[in-house]
């Protein structure tokens, strides 16, 4: 089998509580691995620079992009969001899964540089619970709120393009469902495209 970790890319709105899933998922599983971004977005209360984020300044971040240090990037809510690229490729390397917590527009061009990538879509139990859950997190003003909501509803156009969806209801079966989605995926053929080719050789040589 196909030993180099799957590439997974976890988008959805702000408040579906993706960011609790993911951290659940690292808790109990260790075939993953978490990518941290680069961003220009302040900290909020409790996070860590090299945890959470890298936080930085626009000409930081824009520095990176120039250097072609970033795998990905995009603007969200007037800040700049990206993925440095040499932890992911030293861990798909060591076959750790690793994961993307990005929104659809960075999603979409990692799907198109690395199409065995796997896109997963968490979402809330419904609108009205995504708003409450966001004005409960209490860490944004509500005119970023009301800017995140918006953001929201152009994202749910790009959901199709997504590979599974993750209906973000109990966190527990969730994050159990969502391991078993992606043990799957690595079963697929399009990812062990070498042993469908060794077992042919096999055949071959059985018959020379
Ligand atoms: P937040 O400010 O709530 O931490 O993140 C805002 C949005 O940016 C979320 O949808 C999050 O998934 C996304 N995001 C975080 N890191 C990256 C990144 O490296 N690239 C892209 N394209 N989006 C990111």
């Amino acid at each position: 089998m196909n030993h180099r970790g799957i590439l997974l890319v976890v988008s959805g709105f702000a408040g579906s509580g993706k960011g609790t899933l993911m951290k659940e998922l690292m808790r109990r599983y260790d075939n993953y691995a978490f990518s941290v971004s680069a961003t220009t977005r302040k900290p909020r209360p409790g996070e860590v620079h090299g945890r959470e984020y890298f936080f930085m300044d626009k000409d930081h971040f824009e520095r990176m992009i120039e250097n072609d240090e970033l795998l990905e990037h995009a603007c969200y809510v007037g800040n700049y969001y990206g993925t440095p690229k040499f932890y992911v490729e030293e861990q798909l390397a060591a076959g750790k899964d690793v994961i993307l917590e990005i929104e659809t527009q960075g999603a979409l061009m990692i799907k198109d540089q690395y199409p065995d990538s796997l896109l997963l879509f968490v979402m809330p139990p419904s609108v009205t619970e995504l708003h409450r859950r966001l004005v409960e997190r209490g860490t944004e003003t509500p005119e970023v709120i009301a800017s995140r909501m918006e953001r929201g509803r152009q994202e749910v156009e790009e959901i199709e393009k997504y590979d599974f969806l993750v209906v973000n209801d109990n966190i527990d079966e969730c994050v159990e469902r969502l391991h078993g989605t992606i043990v799957s995926a690595h079963y697929a053929t399009k990812r062990n495209m070498e042993t469908i080719e060794t077992i042919k050789k096999e055949f071959q040589e059985f018959f020379e």
